[in-house]
């Protein structure tokens, strides 16, 4: 077993758990890869991107040789090839290779450690269907710690676009590749699903520090800006409509960096960092919207945005729980102990946990959580006749959940846009209280099976 990394204190605790129940270790032997078996085997599935750092040295980031690791995966990894190979048999090629992007921070989730903030790259093939509920379905391909990401010139989307380039020239994706058994794979790479905040670093779009939070939207500004009321034309980021929406086309956001060089060559920077902003685009030298293997392979608008994050892990579903927790006891009519009890009571038991009038929990357990806690909500708070219109708003908020968990057990993709006009009617019902932005739940609904 491997300990590199772990505090004296956590191993103690690790072995402590053993000892309380030896069973913990009888994991079947397929669940497990073993990657570090040796180093020249590593190797083999590994190749270098070169860059130049802003103190002048150059860095040798190693990322997986896509291809390679996959045929490795597809031999070692039980899960892996299980999906594969179902999926072989019933879809047609070329697969598409979903990327994922998500900052991860090594050690206790409880202190984290910026110095050891990192973004992890992982691919899993769409068409292995629900088997990508299966955290081994998913591959890690690059890891870049956050102390490289800082010392390279345009961080992560310098990064990026090294890599998905690396990945769309390797002849091998397009032409496809004999996986060990003599089978043929075709991939078809597809940019990241990620949250908000990644999308924005890997694209080198400006977010929310632009006139246009949304890269997608051409006419969706921040709240409260002077031009909404010069021109109904545009609508800010609150906007629940997506009739009010005018989605952006790829050839216009490429368009849009070639017009910022032009105006690089003439403009003092005070004025090009405005027109920056105005554009949402960062002006890029080796960034993503710069790159041409980029350009030609991938679509910016293609890019999705992750559902866990935005309902679940720091998303709508979190904030709500609080704020209606907060409207409870500021009416006095919470008492927190009789809360966890009822919601701690179900079967599998689950254990939640509140504490100074805040949820805590990851996206796996807020999701659970909702619905119990509207439950509680409907039994204990209705009764009392407070706070009718935010009861009616976290039942609503409710009923998207359970919905959501329908799509991420069993529906196909396809079905999934039968149920937008549902949520949508739902999250406008929820916003008339709260007004957080539907923007991003509507635009996450594709991923959801990804979850
Ligand atoms: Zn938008």
């Amino acid at each position: 077993m491997i300990f590199r990394g772990v505090s004296c204190k956590q191993l103690l605790q690790i072995v402590q758990a053993i000892k309380a129940d030896p069973s913990i270790m009888d994991i079947p032997q397929h669940e497990f890869l073993n990657l570090h078996s040796s180093t020249r085997e590593f190797q083999k599935l590994t190749q270098k991107l070169a860059f130049k750092l802003t103190n002048g040295n150059s860095y040798d980031w190693v990322v997986a040789s896509v291809p390679d690791l996959l045929c490795y995966h597809f031999e070692f990894n039980h899960v892996f090839r299980m999906g594969l190979e179902e999926a072989l048999r019933t879809h047609r090629l070329p697969f598409n290779l979903y990327t994922y992007l998500d900052e991860v921070t090594a050690g206790n989730p409880l202190r984290p450690d910026n110095k050891r903030k990192s973004y992890v790259w992982y691919v899993g093939i769409r068409e292995m269907g629900l088997h990508l509920q299966n955290e081994l379905a998913w591959i890690p391909i690059a890891f870049l710690p956050s102390t490289v990401k800082d010392r390279i010139p345009e961080g992560i989307s310098e990064a990026g676009a090294s890599l998905y380039s690396n990945m769309l020239k390797d002849c091998r994706m397009r032409l496809g590749f004999a996986l060990p058994n003599g089978t043929l794979l075709q991939l078809q790479v597809k940019p990241p699903v990620a949250d908000e905040a990644a999308l924005k670093l890997l694209w080198g779009f400006k977010g929310s520090g632009g006139l246009k939070p949304c890269f997608l939207c051409s006419n969706v500004l921040k709240k409260n800006h002077d031009m909404l009321a010069l021109d109904p034309g545009f609508t800010d980021i609150t906007s629940a409509n997506p009739g009010e929406w005018t989605f952006v086309k790829d050839e216009e956001i490429f368009s849009t960096q070639d017009r910022l060089h032009e105006a690089a060559n003439w403009m003092g920077k005070g004025r090009l960092d405005n027109l920056q902003k105005c554009c949402g685009q960062n002006l890029q030298k080796f960034g993503m919207l710069k790159n041409d293997d980029v350009r030609n392979g991938l679509k910016p608008t293609d890019s999705q945005f992750d559902g866990m994050h935005c309902y679940f892990s720091n998303g709508v579903g979190g904030l709500e729980i609080d704020l209606i927790l907060q409207e409870i006891e500021d009416k006095m009519v919470l008492d927190v102990n009789k809360l966890l009890e009822f919601c701690n009571g179900w079967q599998p038991t689950q254990k939640f946990l509140i504490a100074d009038g805040q949820f805590k929990g990851m996206a796996r357990s807020t999701m659970a959580f909702i619905p119990i806690f509207n439950h509680f909500l409907q039994k204990e708070v209705a009764p009392l006749g407070v706070l009718e219109a935010h009861l009616k708003s976290f039942a609503q908020l409710s009923a998207v959940v359970c919905q959501l968990r329908v799509v991420k057990n069993q529906f196909p993709v396809q079905e999934i846009w039968l149920l937008i006009d549902f949520w949508l009617w739902a999250a406008q019902l929820m916003l008339d209280f709260h007004l957080f932005s539907t923007h991003w739940l509507v635009i996450a609904v594709v991923v959801l099976l990804l979850l």
